[in-house]
């Protein structure tokens, strides 16, 4: 198999674990021509594309966007404004797997084969998320392969000059600023750091709602309940005792600082995660 008969693709989601595979990719394989792609939803954070911009620039070719042909709100409207959910989740096949789908297939329909790099860590199981149904699409995790972990990924970022995203501060997940497998401390940091995301948010779940929408973006309660001063100091006292239990209970590591901060999905599990939006 020649390289010029195989495409090499590496999808980029904004979060740190794809970014630092990108960097991997370009210390270790720059034999390889590996095609860079973006699937904006059109609902990200800034925070997201200023960090593409810093990863475009270390890799030192544009990264390509894939949009999708109709939006999030023609796809709300398709789906009667029911918000996409855990259990539904219309979002990603529509805003994220569809175009890359019809992206990959013009090249597997040239008669290339393709391979997909994915960044899932040898820390983690394998988790939900694109896994090929094409026989010429070939799916490969050199993190697995190499035995990269967590903390070999935050070598990479802080060894290239990368770092980690800058929304890291306050949030640990990439994706769409709404996205429903936020923790709620995100959400009263959404609001606090992009109250008009956090705005357009609670204008979609009303509409939602009153459609008959049987889900709110965030389990049990409205934006609207969770945004009140004392539902707040309740959220933020709840996490300051995880954080607290947490460093109780961690092993003291004298590789990372005492003040790293403890990650959302560290804290509360990595169950509520989508291996293609939060990467
Ligand atoms: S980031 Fe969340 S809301 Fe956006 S497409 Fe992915 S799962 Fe859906």
């Amino acid at each position: 198999m020649t390289q010029n008969l195989t495409k090499h693709v590496l999808g980029l989601s904004g979060g740190k674990d794809s970014a630092a595979l990108a960097v991997y990719m370009r210390q270790h394989h720059p034999e390889i021509e590996i095609d860079y792609f973006f699937t904006d939803t059109g609902k990200e954070l800034p925070e997201v594309y200023e960090f593409l911009n810093r990863l475009e620039g270390f890799l030192g070719k544009p990264i390509i966007s894939l949009n999708p042909d109709r939006d999030f709100d023609f796809w709300l409207k398709q789906y009667k404004s029911f918000l996409p959910s855990a259990q539904t989740r219309w979002c990603t096949r529509q805003l994220k797997l569809r175009p890359f789908e019809h992206w990959i297939q013009k090249f597997l329909d040239e008669g290339m084969e393709a391979i997909s790099y994915v960044a899932i860590r040898a820390d983690e199981q394998y988790r939900e998320g694109y896994s090929s149904n094409k026989d010429k699409l070939k799916i490969s995790l050199p993190f697995m392969e190499a035995g990269i972990d967590k903390i070999g990924v935050m070598e990479l970022l802080d060894s290239s000059g990368l770092g980690l995203p800058k929304y890291y501060n306050w949030r640990s997940r990439s994706g769409c600023t709404f996205c429903f497998f936020q923790q709620k401390i995100e959400w009263v940091r959404l609001m606090e750091h992009h109250p008009q995301a956090f705005e357009e948010a609670k204008a979609y779940e009303k509409t939602a709602v009153e459609s008959g929408s049987p889900f709110t973006w965030s389990q049990g309660e409205s934006l609207e309940d969770l945004a009140k001063p004392e539902r707040i100091a309740q959220i933020k006292a709840n996490h300051e005792a995880r954080v607290a239990r947490q460093k109780a209970n961690a092993q003291s590591n004298p590789l990372r600082p005492d003040d790293e901060p403890i990650d959302i999905d560290t804290l509360y599990g990595q169950s509520k995660i989508c291996l293609t939006c939060h990467k």
